[in-house]
């Protein structure tokens, strides 16, 4: 066919509009609208990248109280005094200067139906496509003798910031020769290293400050993570201070007298100085409240994080019930990404990339002692499954174990980048 100048600027036209004006699925009004619950690690990211990569086209609303995000990741090494609490602390300015409305409230209610959030100060968000990604809450009675109310005489410090830094001031502030004791959580839960890391900085403050100090663990569980290694670096560097008590020795028996400060372990009562009380865990609140969960955690698909239980919701890290990968800020920081990518390509009809995950979890056992367990993922129907994994081995080489912590610097300088600009 031959073209009249009409026609090509016609179609040059259509075509131009193809190209940059994306698809857009609004259902009858402007600009699709993605709302994202939570601005850690799951949710900071996958609001940035929708924002981002989206290029304007997708109007992108945060909801998180806070001003200041403290991370969980390293707040074991703000205890051991690797770290200061400034450097665990990032603002949202950046996201907000990317293109992201950054509203500081809580969300308190989703409508299915209406396709909208409400906020506690008043006023509801509406939404395309909703992201929850709001962390983990305790369920309540896990420990006998502990609820809310008792986290300041006995702190979790499993939600970082003044939780740390409670913690912190009262193991600086242990008699000599006094006692730290931790309750460990039951599996499934934020950080499968997260508590044994604890100990490990713990033990390196007392070594240094409290040498005659001792350290309790009563843990349900009768293996944890990375457990060998923490077993040998406790033996080489904190010998004869750190009493494990597992699933075995009745560890999992155990309840706690905020008032008195004693921890009972299988009948045996003990008066501690400090303790650190890690309940059992489930999706953060707002996520039973959307009806996305089994009662405990948000069953979602791995190909986009959706929910099984509604397609216009998606749930990321720690709240999800995923399949393999562990709670985690980098599970929840690759997950986002996923679904970030899928959220904008339903949205905007943009290229969507197979679902491939990965994760790496460092700990620090003592200075440039650091250890890592880490695997790559996949979707598959079922669930995001394994795909191959590694971990440092016992005995390796001083060497290699400091280059491992320098890695997990570089990881945690990258990984709040990612999430924050
Ligand atoms: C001691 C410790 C050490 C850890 N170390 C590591 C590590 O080395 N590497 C690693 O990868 N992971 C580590 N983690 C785990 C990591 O912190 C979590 O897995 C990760 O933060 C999960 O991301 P998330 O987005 O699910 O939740 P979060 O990062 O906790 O973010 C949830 C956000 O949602 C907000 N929120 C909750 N409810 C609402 C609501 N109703 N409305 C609005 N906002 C809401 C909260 O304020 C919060 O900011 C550690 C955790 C702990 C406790």
């Amino acid at each position: 066919m031959k073209l009249n100048r009409r026609h090509f600027i016609g179609t040059s036209a259509a075509a131009a509009a193809s190209l940059s004006a994306p698809m857009v699925l609004a259902d009858g009004h402007g600009k699709p609208r993605v709302v994202v619950v939570g601005g850690g690690a799951g949710g900071a990211t996958a609001a940035r990248y929708i924002a981002k990569d989206s290029k304007g086209a997708i109007d992108v609303t945060l909801i998180e109280p806070t001003r200041m995000y403290y991370t969980c990741f390293f707040s074991n090494l703000y205890l051991g005094g690797f770290k200061d609490i400034e450097d665990i602390g990032h603002s949202y300015g950046s996201l907000a200067a990317g293109g992201v409305n950054v509203v500081h409230d809580w969300a308190v209610g989703v409508d299915r139906d209406a396709k909208t959030v409400s906020l506690a100060g008043g006023g509801s968000v509406p939404y395309d496509k909703l992201i929850l990604s709001p962390g983990i809450d305790f369920v309540d009675g896990a420990v006998e003798g502990w609820d809310l109310s008792a986290q300041n005489a006995m702190p979790h410090a499993y939600k970082a910031g003044s939780q740390s830094e409670l913690l912190k001031a009262q193991l600086m502030a242990m008699p000599e020769g006094g006692t730290f004791a931790m309750v460990a959580p039951p599996n499934p839960y934020r950080c499968p290293p997260g508590p044994y890391e604890r100990v490990s900085m713990v033990a390196h403050f007392l070594k240094a400050n409290n040498p005659t100090a001792k350290i309790i663990v009563a843990d349900p569980k009768p293996k944890f993570s990375k457990m060998s290694l923490f077993q040998e670096g406790w033996a080489n560097h904190y010998e004869g201070m750190i009493d494990w008590i597992g699933e075995d020795f009745g560890g999992g028996n155990v309840s706690v007298d905020p008032n008195a400060m004693t921890v009972t372990i299988d009948g045996e009562e003990t008066k501690v100085d400090v303790c650190n009380v890690i309940p059992a865990m489930k999706a953060g609140r707002i996520a039973e409240i959307a009806g996305v969960t089994d009662g405990n955690w948000a069953p979602v698909n791995a190909a986009d994080m959706s929910t099984k239980a509604d397609a216009e919701i998606y749930v990321l890290g720690d709240a999800s019930q995923q399949g393999d990968m562990p709670k985690s800020g980098f599970s929840a920081n690759s997950q986002a990404k996923v679904c970030a990518n899928a959220v904008r390509g339903a949205l905007t009809g943009s290229k969507v990339f197979p679902a491939r995950f990965s994760n790496t979890c460092w700990s620090l056992i003592d200075t440039n002692d650091g250890v890592k367990v880490g695997a790559s993922y996949e979707a598959t129907d079922e669930k995001i499954a394994k795909v191959e994994g590694f971990i440092s081995k016992t005995g390796e080489s001083a060497d290699l174990r400091k280059a491992t912590y320098e890695e997990s610097e570089g990881w945690y300088a990258g990984i709040t980048a990612d999430m924050f600009g």
